[in-house]
């Protein structure tokens, strides 16, 4: 029996961290630009919170300029905006992000679109993601987690993915979407799956690399994967798992990791796999931003 590869997304996303660290001391040093990343947070959600400390967290150990604001639950939609405009004026800031959800009352799409798009380091931006789409990327940014993905997928298949099938699970503006415009752009076949996708096993069957985005836990079983494919999983669900002998509640993917290890080729875990690169890739895309910023070349 094979057992596949566990793909370690958490070495990866610190050796990366290293050398964005390294480059940004070179960049204060040679040209006096320190990144600077500024975060939005807007309510009390705990899982946003906790990301948003986690994102201020690497920030500052890459030795960017790192600033929060936290607006009230309450916040009116004229306020969110006024603060972005402000951060869209401001030179020490390279990168804007407003953590998502949002509360209800206000209005996502008006909200991510005002963000600069030279500072949109989420790569929301409807200038983005059609530069993206159309495959201009050298100025452009791309969503932080298929990014991440796309890296540790070139880390084992290589930079050119030509006569590779690739299925994509979910089809969100965040993950799926540009996820297959990146596969695409590596020259990669590209199916991209949904909810309302007929027989999906059986699709996901012709892959050689499968990206799962959905948020239904242990979704992806040992035979729908074409033996030696490589699995990205995407997924973060909270569930009730068995830890040293007891039920606690912990993370699991889209893909039931045991199971198809005994087919796929390799498997990037959860947690430690897809998570720690999407914030390190918000980091990659701040330093771009302020690399730019200054008329300095990728
Ligand atoms: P989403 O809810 O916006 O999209 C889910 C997609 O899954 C939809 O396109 C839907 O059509 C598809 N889907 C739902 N049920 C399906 C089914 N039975 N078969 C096939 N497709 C189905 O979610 P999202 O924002 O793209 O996130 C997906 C998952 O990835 C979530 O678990 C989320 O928490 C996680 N996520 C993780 C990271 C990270 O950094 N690791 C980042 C973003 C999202």
């Amino acid at each position: 029996m094979t057992v596949a590869k566990r793909i370690d997304g958490k070495a990866k996303a610190a050796d990366l961290a290293e050398s964005i660290t390294r480059e940004t001391a070179l960049l204060q040093k040679e040209h006096g630009i320190k990144p600077g990343l500024a975060v939005v947070i807007i309510g009390e959600d705990p899982a946003s919170q906790v990301y948003v400390r986690n994102k201020k967290r690497a920030a500052e150990s890459c030795g960017f300029h790192s600033i929060q604001h936290t607006l009230a639950d309450d916040a009116s939609q004229n306020e969110v905006l006024q603060l972005i405009s402000e951060l869209n004026d401001d030179d020490a800031i390279h990168g804007i992000l407003v953590q998502l959800p949002l509360p209800r009352h206000l209005d996502e799409l008006a909200i991510t679109q005002a963000i600069e798009p030279t500072k949109d380091v989420d790569g929301f931006h409807f200038i983005n993601i059609g530069k993206l789409t159309a495959g201009q990327t050298s100025d452009a940014f791309t969503p932080c987690t298929p990014a991440g993905c796309m890296l540790m997928i070139e880390d084992e298949l290589g930079g050119d993915l030509s006569g590779k099938n690739a299925v994509v699970i979910g089809r969100s503006n965040i993950v799926g979407k540009p996820m297959a415009s990146l596969l695409l752009q590596a020259n990669a076949t590209v199916t991209v799956t949904h909810s309302r996708t007929k027989d999906l096993p059986a699709v996901v069957a012709a892959a050689d690399i499968i990206v799962a985005a959905v948020g239904r836990p242990n979704m992806v079983k040992a035979d729908w994967v074409k033996p030696g494919a490589i699995i990205i999983d995407v997924g973060i669900n909270r569930v009730g798992k068995v830890i040293d002998g007891e039920i606690k509640m912990g993370l699991t993917g889209d893909v039931d990791f045991d199971d198809v290890c005994s087919v796929a080729g390799a498997v990037t875990p959860v947690p430690g796999g897809v998570g720690p690169m999407t914030i390190t890739m918000l980091m990659s895309n701040t330093l771009r931003s302020a690399r730019l910023s200054a008329g300095l070349e990728d």
